[in-house]
C-alpha cells in the first residue's frame, strides 16, 4: 500500500503555496497574492514537485 501522507487533511481542492521570502506556508483555493507575513510572493508548492 502506498503510504505518503505528511499534511493531507482535506488537501484535495486546496493548494499549498510557500511563501518565497519568508517560508510561510498557506493552503488555499487559489493563490492568496502577497504573504500576511512580510508581503513577499508565494509559489505554488505542488506544482514545483512534479
Ligand atoms: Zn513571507
Amino acid at each position: 500500500m502506498p503510504h505518503h501522507q505528511d499534511i493531507a487533511d482535506d488537501a484535495d481542492s486546496k493548494s499549498t503555496y510557500e511563501c518565497l521570502v519568508c517560508g510561510t506556508i498557506v493552503k488555499a483555493e487559489s493563490h492568496p497574492g502577497g504573504c500576511s507575513e512580510c508581503d513577499g510572493e508565494f509559489q505554488n508548492r505542488a506544482m514545483s514537485l512534479e
